[in-house]
């Protein structure tokens, strides 16, 4: 049931999103091309690591009971390949980090601790514990354990791991395939001149970069002018072959205003107007399995909503767990007016010594001034209320980037 034009609030407008977004399916890929994509089943431990005792020091392998400060070095044991010898009393086998403990052995005395005197070694630790400076069999991880759940990024640690685990293809949600779609006859590409009453197109350009972040795997982009038939062909075309349709523009009451129009001629829209700003008009609608986001046609506005809504339908697609960021309190440095829809201010946030975040926004808030993203490591939530926002007033945060001294 599409919902009239009641301004919709956007934690409901979430909601629907989540609504209609669905995992999509899994493939298996190469450990190679793993990185960033999403794991789609837990990862458990087939094997014990390290698979054998191993020293954490450079040093002697010795026996920690054998009470002689004087030992025969009878070997050299490096990383690699195990050395056919064994350590009885009296003896010792110089080792390096990471190789195996030779037989008869059970601790390392760092190279600190020693000194060297012909083919001897003489220990000056007073007492050694068995164990001391060994990693044992199954420290790092055991045999059964769940190592990685399902629906987890696979970031570097997480690589490593499957590769220490000798996983060679990785199973993984197939990424959301995306098309980015500028509307509008006044747009030119960066590269062309604008003549009178034109612009350039940056919408397109910012999108990509925006779904590409946010796990897409962007298979088009490109511009449609404010036509009826041409933008109906184009987006039908682009519905057919993407998960995810991404238009700006082409939302609000203008005469020329065609995508919502067709939008609810090609599929349901599920909304129209959000009680937000910035981002007013913003369409969402289901066409088949795809979906489509009609975003503002404003630059700032086209990146938050995208960033807001679309990043997680993106997040749910691509099989993610964690869908929504967690908005925190920060404190504000200067006083906020307070406009008449849940604002979403571009803000810097920083860390004072005490761990309390302060926030400041970044400047004039119009939604065509994309300089008020830049630099931007957060959206300030200011809802609508009489009175200005104070200085020293605490305010809702969505983190958005690295958090850093504050800002000179
Ligand atoms: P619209 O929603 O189509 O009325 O557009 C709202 C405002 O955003 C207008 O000032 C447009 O010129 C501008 N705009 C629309 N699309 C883009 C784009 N792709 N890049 C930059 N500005 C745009
Ligand atoms: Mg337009």
């Amino acid at each position: 049931m599409p919902i009239g034009d009641r301004l919709l609030p956007p934690h409901e407008a979430l909601d629907i999103v989540l609504r209609h977004s669905r995992p999509l399916p899994t493939e298996l890929v190469p450990l190679e091309a793993a990185g960033d994509r999403v794991l789609a089943e837990p990862l458990i431990a087939d094997q014990d690591l390290p698979p054998f005792p191993a020293a954490t020091m450079d040093g002697f392998a010795v026996i920690a009971a054998d009470g002689s400060p004087w030992r025969e070095i009878i070997g050299e044991q490096f990383a690699g390949q195990p050395l056919p010898v064994e350590v009885t009393p009296g003896t010792a086998v110089r080792i390096t980090t990471g190789a195996p403990l030779p037989p008869g052995s059970d601790a390392v005395v760092p190279v600190e601790q020693t000194e060297l005197r012909d083919d001897h070694v003489v220990i000056r630790q007073e007492v050694v514990r068995v164990g001391e400076n060994v990693r044992p069999v199954g420290a790092d991880l055991r045999r059964g354990q769940v190592l990685i759940e399902a629906g987890t990024p696979l970031g570097p640690a997480e690589i490593g791991l499957l590769a220490s685990l000798g996983r060679v293809t990785v199973p993984v949600f197939r990424r959301p395939r995306l098309s980015v779609m500028s509307t509008g006859d006044e747009l030119v590409d960066p590269g062309q001149e604008p003549g009178p009453g034109q612009i350039r197109d940056s919408n397109r350009f910012s999108l990509v970069v925006a779904a590409r972040r946010a796990g897409a795997e962007v298979v088009w982009s490109g511009r449609a002018p404010d036509e009826v038939a041409a933008l109906r062909r184009l987006l039908e075309e682009r519905i057919a072959a993407s998960d995810i349709v991404v238009t700006s523009g082409g939302v609000s009451v203008g005469e020329r205003d065609f995508v919502k129009e067709i939008l609810g001629e090609l599929g349901t829209v599920h909304f129209r107007r959000l009680f937000m700003k910035p981002g007013k008009p913003l369409n969402f609608a289901t066409v088949g399995d795809t979906l489509v986001f009609g975003l503002p046609g404003n630059p700032v506005s086209a990146l938050v909503g995208f960033e807001i809504f679309v990043t997680a339908a993106l997040r749910v697609m691509a099989g993610r767990r964690d869908v929504q960021p967690r908005p925190v309190p920060v404190v504000l440095t200067h006083e906020i007016e307070s406009g008449d829809r849940l604002e979403y201010q571009r803000g810097v946030v920083w860390a004072d010594e005490a761990g309390v975040l302060h926030a400041r926004n970044t400047g004039p808030q119009a939604s065509a001034r994309l300089l008020s993203l830049v630099g931007a490591n957060a959206f300030l939530l200011i809802p609508p209320r009489e009175q200005p926002y104070r200085a020293g007033e605490r305010v809702m945060a969505i983190i958005r980037g690295p958090i850093g001294p504050a800002p000179g």
